[in-house]
């Protein structure tokens, strides 16, 4: 039986994503180690992060501040006094096999992001890294894995999202709503390549307009947004053939290989872990006061949503220019200091030449990094540059020649138009000249605008503005041509 996606008259999709971020502290969440990211295996390692016989953890004091302030941007509750547990498991990458994380009183719950309510968001240390080495490679055997505790015990949050989304690419707008929102308070590096933000998504589908969920399958770290929405994507169709051939859908743990598309199982319900919970003996209860609860919301920033909200009602930018300066906390914080370097201009004016003309520049300039906070436009050049196009004092042309040398060597925008000669032709003498040279030296074009083929008048405006050099405005040249033919 085939399924297209008529299935979604039938069915909704209801999505809930668990994310793990890697918190960027100094040390490790129980111990002294350092953290690092792609260093020599093993080298950060010591008796607590590697369980030795009567080590005992003691809580980072800057990873109970980092997760608050996670907790308290995504509006949540903070609990007066929360519990690690013990999650007992038994695998290499794991050697005190068990981890410590919180359990039945998590850090935070009842919180919200945008649309999603959040469940819970509680503290917990990561596994070590275990590297395969396939039989090909330089190890004996047939094949081996080799575990990096470089790793372990880093400190992460976890967060838990209530079942809110209902479509694919929606979870995918929301995650990237999450990793802007920490990445601007700037306690993670919140990339998923690196692992540093992992996410799964618990997808099940029931019939439209009931109120039970349906029974839910889990895909386990998907490790690009681009995976996480084909992913699932992927799961529903397999939920909606089964549901269509009247098969229950079971309950598991699934990989999705992004290369084929496949989703296969890791593990069901029936082989679920029991973890054997209980308190961590070696640690007193979380219980944060209130000069570190007011400390941690001092110090957020402006976040995302806020800043999206702030941009439509204050600076009435258009409503995906707002979402994309607002999500983007590159481009952002950019945008925040042209603004702050603009004297007058309209913040629009500058929004349309960082969003347009500054990003199509650097990727046609195909600077390494299109990332305008490290190209050679400095916010004060583009402000300015704004500025002058804004009070006519050069041309749209000319400014974008005048960007084009920006990115290129740098430098100060006003001194540009000097040095080239791009200040904006209002001697409407002269330009009045170049027009009637124009005419003169293309009279067929003439002829065919005079008898209202308004398409030929391109190669008119085109001489103009090639002996302007870009100067001229646009607009104005198209209507002195249009005189000039007796057509104004
Ligand atoms: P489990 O006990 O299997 O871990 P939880 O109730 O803790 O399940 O929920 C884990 C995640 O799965 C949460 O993000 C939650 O929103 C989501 N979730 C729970 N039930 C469903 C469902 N029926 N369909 C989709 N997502 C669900
Ligand atoms: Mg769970
Ligand atoms: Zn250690």
């Amino acid at each position: 039986m085939t399924t297209e996606n008529g299935w979604r008259q039938r069915y909704e999709p209801v999505i809930g994503l668990e994310i793990h971020v890697q918190l960027s502290t100094r040390t490790k969440m129980f111990c002294g180690c350092e953290l690092s990211f792609g260093e020599q295996p093993n080298l950060h390692t010591c008796p607590i992060c590697l369980a030795h016989p009567g080590s005992l953890p003691v809580t980072n004091e800057q990873a109970v501040r980092y997760a608050l302030q996670i907790a308290l941007a995504l509006d949540c509750e903070i609990a007066p006094r929360s519990i690690f547990h013990r999650k007992n498991y038994f695998y290499p990458d794991n050697p005190k096999a068990y981890q410590i994380s919180q359990y039945d009183i998590p850090l935070a719950t009842a919180g919200r992001l945008g649309d999603v309510r959040i469940h819970r968001v509680h503290l917990e240390e990561d596994a070590a890294k275990l590297v395969h080495v396939s039989a090909s490679g330089r190890i004996h055997g047939s094949g081996s894995s080799l575990v990096d505790f470089n790793r372990g015990g880093t400190p992460l949050v976890e967060i838990v999202t209530e079942p809110d989304l209902d479509d694919p690419a929606t979870a995918r707008e929301w995650l990237q709503l999450l990793r802007t929102t920490i990445k601007q308070i700037g306690v993670s590096d919140v990339n998923m390549e690196e692992g540093s933000l992992r996410c799964d998504a618990n997808v099940s589908l029931r019939p439209v307009g009931a109120d039970a969920l349906g029974v839910k399958a889990e895909l386990k770290n998907m490790n690009s947004f681009r995976f996480l929405e084909r992913g699932i994507n992927a799961e529903l169709e397999r939920q909606a053939a089964l549901l269509d051939a009247e098969e229950q859908v079971e309950q598991e743990t699934l990989h999705f290989d992004p290369r084929s598309g496949e989703l296969t199982p890791l593990r069901s319900k029936e082989y679920a872990h029991d973890y054997r919970y209980f308190p961590e003996p070696d640690l007193v209860p979380l219980a944060p006061t209130e000069a570190m609860l007011s400390e941690a919301r001092e110090s957020l920033p402006e976040l995302p949503a806020s800043r999206r909200e702030r941009y439509l009602a204050e600076l009435e930018l258009a409503d995906k220019q707002a979402t994309q300066l607002a999500f983007d906390a590159d481009l952002g914080a950019y945008f925040e200091a042209a603004l702050a370097a603009a004297d007058g201009t309209t913040p629009k004016v500058i929004a349309n030449w960082v969003t347009g003309e500054l990003v199509a520049s650097l990727r046609e300039a195909k600077a390494d990094d299109a990332d305008p906070a490290s190209s050679r436009v400095s916010p004060d050049a583009l402000a300015k540059l704004a500025g002058m196009v804004e009070r006519k004092e050069i041309s749209t042309g000319a400014a974008r020649r005048v960007l084009a040398t920006l990115v290129a060597e740098g430098g100060d925008p006003t001194r540009i138009v000097e040095r080239e000669g791009l200040g904006q032709l209002d001697d409407s003498g002269e330009l009045e000249a170049i027009v009637a040279r124009a005419v003169e030296s293309d009279p067929e074009a003439a002829a065919r605008v005079r008898d209202g083929n308004m398409k030929a008048i391109g190669p008119l405006v085109g001489f103009v503005m090639r002996e302007t050099k870009g100067r001229a405005d646009g607009g104005e040249v198209t209507r002195l041509i249009r005189e000039r033919l007796g057509l104004g």
